[in-house]
């Protein structure tokens, strides 16, 4: 995972929903370029991996000391 943000729920993932952006080129004479960007995703739409069920699970949230974090509905375990 490369960026969050948890106000947006949104995170910027590698590998996922790359966007292309045709960069022009700053010089005369140099080529332009086509760059690949990836592009933010609902974090609804991610898949966490548990490291107790080592498989992709549900993400539940529990709140401790007002701060939230990510579990694994199945067994709890902190993502
Ligand atoms: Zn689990």
């Amino acid at each position: 995972m490369l960026e969050v943000f948890p106000k947006e729920k949104r995170i910027i993932a590698e590998g996922v929903n790359i966007r292309k952006k045709h960069v022009r080129p700053k010089k005369t004479g140099e080529k332009g370029q086509i760059v690949q960007i990836p592009g933010p995703i609902d974090i609804s739409n991610v898949k966490f991996i548990c490291s107790k069920c080592g498989k992709a699970i549900k993400v539940g949230y529990k709140i401790v000391q007002k701060k939230k974090f990510r579990i694994c509905k199945k067994c709890g375990q902190e993502i």
